[in-house]
């Protein structure tokens, strides 16, 4: 697990938002998106985060549009 020291300096790198811990993932604050932890290390490539609900595409999220 992460501690929440560690947690503070990673944002999502689509937005650069705050990322929250929920179970194996970190979940942008702002967009939603998912980002798998694996072995306790965050995978923060947007090409294996998970899309949230009503999500089809990576344009969609709020933290693409500028
Ligand atoms: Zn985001």
């Amino acid at each position: 697990m992460l501690s929440s020291e560690n947690l503070a300096d990673i944002v999502c790198p689509v937005g650069k938002k705050e990322l929250i811990q929920k179970d194996n993932f970190l979940v942008c604050s702002y967009c939603g998106v998912k980002y798998p932890v694996v072995e306790g290390i965050p995978v923060l490539l947007i090409d294996d985060a998970i899309l949230p609900e009503g999500v089809n595409s990576l344009d969609e999220l709020k933290c693409m549009v500028k």
